[in-house]
This record gives structure tokens, sequence and C-alpha cells, in this order.
């Protein structure tokens, strides 16, 4: 072997790793079940390492270090509320001062030879993107949660699947790729979005080889069944799909495709971190790997179990770049720690709410867009698509609400009145209701464009 280079098989011990993080199907005849205490035992084992190895890394040791908090001192999970977290923001000053990768990786591209690495970018969608170097051991370990997350959605090892992510600077498709080829035994179709393969192209890969699942927004699947009807096809009877492992409106994907759809959570830096079961009732957190707390968005104080707040999380899998305590400004809650329907004790999490960073305090009532989104659907003209925009009127805050209708232009006045009467009746506050003809809100939410629809806009300045 040439001196100094290691392989990546040769950098993952993977009899330790599957041991550690058992691949599916093992995974759910063993670690999904443990009782409470093995479960927090194995999180206080993995988080004193992390911890040991996160002090090196210089973000870590200067936040620390000015907190007064020592690594050797955790001796229980409840240590843990001694960490300082930090935000995208304080990566972003890390980026700034140190370019191109801030100084909280925990490693350098310059170790390479010896530790084979892969670098991701974020999607970026609040201002520059937020790099992360993965480890080997990180990446085929991240590949294994994927792989968890993707059987739990219905994905099964031998299905064929097209990835219509795109294979770009992000994570995401790479880490679906790397799940589904390492650890599922799928046969991946690696056809990207549909400026890379057509979406009727699409539709005949998935047809000639009887594709199991496409994995790729929700709102493109629909697109892609709207193409599939065109081509004389019935997406339920004549596609084989048996997974929806998609984020997006689930009654019209379950009811387009006739296939259950289950809900998941994760982001960039961390990789896949829960997936729901299908007793529904919240998304179990991968906790042999993931510790996630909730904290209130502006104070950073802990919320009890079931009250909405910022998730902060603590991963433990990892041998690369750390993320401890990291507040991700993505609002959820806690469910308490009981025994699932389904049998596992593993800790649940509500769906993906909104982000926190969205927050406008109007007339000093907390609201989130996502919030007034979800009072918006509940009317019978609205339809799922909404935009909020914040602006600054006669020196006060105003939030606009604009919803789209299939309904007449004849019935906009109707439908505005009686949309802002129940905002102003569930929130207490009032807003200003516009309403849209269908699609008419595609530039602001960039919902055909990008894989994030937004769904706000701060225009207070
Ligand atoms: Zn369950």
């Amino acid at each position: 072997m040439p001196q100094g280079i290691r392989r990546p098989h040769e950098a993952v011990d993977y009899a330790a790793l599957t041991q550690l993080y058992p691949p599916p199907p093992q995974y759910f005849e063993s670690a999904y079940y443990d009782t409470r205490e093995a479960i927090e035992a194995k999180q206080l084992a993995r988080l004193q390492d992390r911890a040991l190895r996160a002090y090196q890394v210089p973000f870590f040791r200067k936040r620390w270090d000015a907190a007064g908090f020592d690594p050797r001192s955790l001796t229980s999970l409840a240590d843990l509320d001694r960490i300082p977290f930090y935000t995208v923001d304080d990566i972003r000053k890390s980026i700034d001062a140190n370019p191109p990768l801030g100084d909280y990786q925990g490693v350098s591209i310059g170790d390479a030879r010896r530790e084979p690495m892969r670098v991701f970018m974020s999607g970026g969608t609040t201002g520059n993107s937020r790099p992360t170097l993965y480890t080997a051991w990180d990446r085929e370990a991240g590949a294994i949660l994927t792989a968890r997350g993707l059987y739990q959605q219905g994905i099964r090892p031998g299905d064929t699947v097209l990835n219509s992510w795109a294979y770009s600077t992000h994570n995401g498709a790479f880490s679906m790729d790397e799940a589904l080829y390492n650890w599922l035994n799928c046969v991946v179709i690696t056809t990207g979005t549909g400026t890379v393969t057509s979406s009727r192209r699409q539709i005949e890969l998935a047809l000639q080889y009887g594709a199991n699942a496409i994995l790729t927004t929700g709102d493109y699947l629909l697109r892609l069944a709207d193409m599939a009807r065109e081509m004389g096809i019935d997406p339920k009877n004549d596609l084989k799909l048996c997974a929806l492992p998609n984020i997006g409106e689930r009654e019209i994907l379950e009811e387009t495709f006739g296939v259950p759809n289950y809900a998941s959570y994760g982001f960039h830096e961390v990789q896949w971190v829960a997936t729901e079961c299908p007793a529904r009732q919240g998304l179990h957190i991968m906790e042999d790997a993931f510790i996630v707390q909730v904290v209130d968005t502006e104070s950073g104080e802990l919320l009890p179990d079931g009250e909405l707040g910022s998730l902060v999380v603590t991963e433990v899998y990892k041998t690369g770049s750390p993320q401890f305590r990291y507040n991700i400004m993505d609002l959820s809650s806690l469910h308490p720690p009981e025994r699932c329907e389904c049998g596992s004790w593993l800790r649940r999490m509500a769906p993906f709410a909104g982000r926190g960073d969205n927050m406008v305090k109007l007339r000093g009532v907390n609201v989130w867009p996502e919030a007034l989104g979800e009072i918006v659907m509940t009317h019978a003209e609205a339809t799922e698509d909404y935009f909020v925009r914040a602006i600054r009127q006669e020196n006060r805050d105003e939030m606009i609400v604009a919803i789209t209708t299939p309904a007449q232009t004849s019935a906009y006045a109707t439908i505005q009145g009686e949309i802002e009467s129940l905002l102003k009746e569930k929130i207490g506050v009032k807003f200003t209701v516009e309403v849209h003809p269908l699609g008419g809100l595609d530039e602001w939410t960039e919902i055909k464009t990008s894989p994030k629809t937004k769904r706000f806009s701060d225009e207070r300045n």
C-alpha cells in the first residue's frame, strides 16, 4: 500500500459501525425497541465521547471555555443543558472569519490522504451555503440512518428507486444514493431533477423498470403524476410505487399513488434525524445517533414536553465535524417519553412546523407564517398554497396573508372577509388577506423552481 494513504474501506471499521448503528432491517428488530434505560445509557456514553472530540475543534473550545464548561465534567444527559447552543448565524460568522470552511469542522482537507472525506454545502435558503466535511465514517453512519428512514417509509431491500433529487453540491441526493446502494441493496436510477432528465423520461423509466419509489419533493412527484396522466398512464395502478418518501401534501400524495406517506425530519449538517411510524403520533428520533431538545425561540430556555419551540440537535454518531447543541431554529415540540403504539420507546417529535427565525411579533403576539398557513387551509375555498409578507405601515408592523383559491373572482371579497375573521379569531390580532387565483403566488413561493418552498418574506427593513 502506498505510504500514508488510507482508503474508505480501511478508514471505517464496518463491524463496529453496524454494531453501534444497526442498519435496517436489523435496526427494527433491535435498537428500535430498546428500553428508555438502554437508550439513555447509549446516549450518555456516546455524548461523552463526542464532547471530548468537539472540544478539540476551535469553534466549540472557544464557546465552551467562555461558558466555563469542561467536557470531562459531563456525567449525565442533563449536563447537556450547561453547554451553550449556537445558531446558523454563529456558523456564518465562523465562515466569514475563516473562509471557506469556518473553524467548526473536526477535520481539514489536508487530512484527506489519511481520512477520506467529502464536502457538501447546505441549500443556502437563508444566506450563503454552509459547508460540512464528512469523514468516511460519517458518510456510512449517515447512510445507515437514511436507510432506516427510507425503510420505515416503505422502501425494501432489492427495490428499484428513481433518485430525482439534484446531484449537486448539496448532500441530499448523495446521502439517499449511499443509503440505497450501500445499505438497502436497491437499484438506483440516477435521473436527477427534471432539468437533467425530462419529466416524460422519468415516467418512462419508472414504468419500464417498475420503480418502487421516486425520491424528490412531493410537489415534483405530483407534477410527474400529471405527466403520467398526460401520457395515458394511471399513477396509482400503472406505476409500482410502494413507498412515498416525499415531503409534501400528504392527502393528495396518498390519494394519487395509493401508498401511505410518512413524515420525516433531518437537515444538512446532521442528515436524517426522525421518521414517523404507522401509528402516526409523532416522528421517532433515532436516539442512538441524536439527542433532540426544544428551547424557547427567544429566551433559549429549555421548554417542557409538548410546547412548540426551536429544535436543538446534538449528534452522537460522527467522527468529523461535530454538531453539539445546534439550535437549528426549526419549530417543533417533543412528545413525553412514553411507549408508542408501535412498541418503540424512542422519543417522538412533532412534524416540522416552520422556521423559528420567521417569527414576527405583531402587537405583542408571536406569529409564525406557517401557523397562519395552517389556519388558512381550514377554509373550504382556500388551497394549501399561501405566502405571508411582513411590512411596516404607519409606524407599525403588519402582516399580509396571500392565499389562492379555485373560486370565481366574484367570490374573492367574501373569501377575504371570512379568512380575515378566522385569523383574527384564532390569533387575536388583525391580518390583511389577499386573494389570488391558482398559481398566483408561484413567483413568491418559488414552488416550481426550488425544492424548498418559500412562505414568508420580511419587508420591514
Ligand atoms: Zn411508533
